[in-house]
C-alpha cells in the first residue's frame, strides 16, 4: 500500500467511515438517517466475499425492526435456526433453544453477507447525506497536528483526499487506519484455524445436527439450501500438515463425521475449494485518536465461537450512532466524547471474548489435542442437555448478547 502518489481532488465530509462490512454499512446507515453527510470506503467493488460470516442474531434483527426495515429484510432467501443440536464424540447433546427467548424474532437468520450489506446499501439510498464509494481503500491518513482529519483513498480514477471532522475506522481485523493511526491491539490467542468449503445438498437432505466433536476432529455444518458450508476446526498452525496429508484423507474424516455430506463432498476438487480462516481473538485498549474512532473488528477481532462477531459490529454502529450522532451534528466532538463508544461497548466485547476463550480452552482445545480415549462430554453441556430450562441461558448470550443496544439516534426529518 503506498501513499506517495499525490491527490487529483479533494471531498470534505463530516464523517468518512473506512470499511464497508457490518460494522461499516449499519454505522453509515444510521448517520445517514440522522442527516450527518457521511462517506462510507470500501475498497471491494461489490460486497460478493467467499466469507464474511453469515448469521444474522435476534439482536441484530430487533435493530432491522427498530429501524423500520425487518419486513424487507425477511423477504431476503435465508434459513432459521431456532434450536442448535450437537454429536459430542458421538453423545447427541443440545447446545442452545433459542424458542425459548422472549424475544420478537426468537431466531438465527442465514443470509449470506453481501445480501445483508446490499440490503443496507439500497435501504440507505434514500438518504441524500450518505454516500457509499466501492473500489475505494484508504490508503493513509491526513493529519492535522495530533488530529486525524480524513483520509488518503485510492479509486479507480486515481487518489482521492477525503477529509473529515471524524474518522471512523470500520475496516476489520487488518485494519490499515488503525495501523496508520498506531494503535494497537492486544492478542489474546485462540487454538484453532478454521477450513472453510462447500459440499452439494440434495432437496432431501436434512439433518438438524449442527456441531459434531470428535477425539482430535471438529465441524460445523450449516444447511445452506442448496449447499452445506462446512467449517472444518483444525489446530492452529496445522495447516500445512492438513494438506501434506492430501485432500482424500481430508474428505474422507469428513465424510466419516457428517455422513451426509458424502454425495455433495464431491464438489470439493481440490485445496483451492477449502479457504482457510485464521481465528484471532484480540482488542485494542485505546480506541481513539482525537478526530479517530475505531469499532468493530477494527477494535476487537473476535473468534467464530457463537457467530456473534457481526452482530457485535452491529451493536458498536448502534451505540456509536447513539452516543455521537447529535454531537456530530456541528462538528468532530472532542476525544473524551469519542471515547465514550469504547466505555460502552468494552464491556460487552471483554464478556463474550471471555465466553470464547473458555470454550476454546475448555471444549475445542481438548477435543483438538485427540486420544484414542472416547471424548467425555463436558459437563455444562451434560446439564445443558439434560435441563431444558438451561437451554435459555447460552441461547440468550447468542442471541441478544450482552447488553444489547437499541437505536436511540433520531431520524433526520424527510427532506
Ligand atoms: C473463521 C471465522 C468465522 C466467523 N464466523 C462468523 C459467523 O458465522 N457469524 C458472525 O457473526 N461472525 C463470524 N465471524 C466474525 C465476523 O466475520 C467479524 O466479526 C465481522 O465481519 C466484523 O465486521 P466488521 O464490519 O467490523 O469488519 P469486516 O467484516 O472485516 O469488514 C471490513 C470491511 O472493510 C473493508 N476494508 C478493509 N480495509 C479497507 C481499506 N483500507 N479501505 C476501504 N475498505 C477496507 C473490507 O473489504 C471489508 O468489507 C467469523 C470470523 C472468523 C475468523
Amino acid at each position: 500500500m503506498t501513499s506517495d502518489q499525490q491527490p487529483n481532488r479533494t471531498k470534505k465530509v463530516r464523517c468518512c467511515i473506512v470499511g464497508g462490512g457490518p460494522a461499516g454499512m449499519m454505522l453509515g446507515y444510521l448517520l445517514g438517517r440522522a442527516g450527518i453527510e457521511v462517506v462510507v470506503l470500501e475498497k471491494h467493488a461489490d460486497f460478493f466475499r467467499d466469507f464474511r460470516g453469515d448469521t444474522v442474531h435476534p439482536s441484530t434483527l430487533e435493530v432491522m425492526d427498530e429501524l423500520g426495515l425487518i419486513d424487507g429484510f425477511l423477504k431476503l432467501p435465508h434459513q432459521r435456526l431456532q434450536k442448535m443440536d450437537g454429536l459430542f464424540g458421538g453423545t447427541p447433546v443440545r447446545i442452545a433453544d433459542l424458542s425459548r427467548l422472549h424475544t420478537k424474532y426468537p431466531f438465527i437468520a442465514f443470509m449470506p453477507q453481501w445480501d445483508f450489506l446490499n440490503f443496507l446499501r439500497e435501504a440507505g439510498r434514500r438518504f441524500a447525506s450518505l454516500e457509499v464509494m466501492m473500489s475505494t481503500e484508504a490508503v493513509d491518513l491526513i493529519r492535522r497536528g495530533e488530529t486525524i482529519a480524513g483520509v488518503r483513498a485510492k479509486t479507480p480514477d486515481g487518489i482521492i483526499d477525503i477529509e473529515a471532522d471524524l474518522t471512523i475506522a470500520c475496516d476489520g481485523r487488518h485494519s490499515t487506519v488503525r495501523e496508520r493511526a498506531g494503535l494497537v491491539v492486544e492478542e489474546i490467542g485462540a487454538p484453532m484455524d478454521v477450513l472453510w468449503f462447500r459440499a452439494g445438498r440434495k432437496a432431501d437432505e436434512t439433518e438438524s445436527v449442527f456441531a459434531r466433536v470428535e477425539p482430535g476432529k471438529m465441524m460445523i455444518t450449516f444447511d445452506r439450501g442448496d449447499y452445506w458450508q462446512c467449517a472444518y476446526v483444525i489446530a492452529k498452525g496445522q495447516h500445512e500438515a492438513v494438506k501434506a496429508r492430501g485432500l482424500q484423507a481430508l474428505l474422507d474424516d469428513v465424510v466419516r463425521m457428517a455422513p451426509i455430506l458424502r454425495s455433495g463432498i464431491a464438489d470439493v476438487k481440490s485445496f483451492d475449494d477449502v479457504k482457510l480462516l485464521t481465528v484471532a481473538i484480540n482488542r485494542m485498549a485505546r480506541w481513539t485518536r482525537p478526530g479517530l474512532l475505531c469499532i468493530g473488528d477494527a477494535a476487537h477481532a473476535m473468534s467464530p465461537v457463537g457467530g456473534v462477531g457481526v452482530n457485535l459490529a452491529v451493536q458498536d454502529a448502534v451505540a456509536t450512532a447513539n452516543l455521537l450522532a447529535d454531537k456530530m451534528q456541528h462538528g468532530c466532538p472532542p476525544e473524551s466524547d469519542l471515547d465514550a463508544v469504547r466505555r460502552r461497548r468494552e464491556f460487552p466485547v471483554k464478556m463474550t471474548q471471555r465466553m470464547q476463550v473458555i470454550v476454546q480452552n475448555k471444549i475445542i482445545s481438548g477435543a483438538l489435542q485427540g486420544s484414542d480415549r472416547p471424548l467425555k462430554v463436558p459437563l455444562i453441556v451434560r446439564l445443558i442437555t439434560a435441563l431444558p430450562w438451561l437451554q435459555g441461558i447460552p441461547a440468550r448470550l447468542l442471541a441478544l448478547g450482552v447488553r444489547p443496544e437499541h437505536v436511540h439516534s433520531k431520524a433526520a426529518p424527510a427532506a
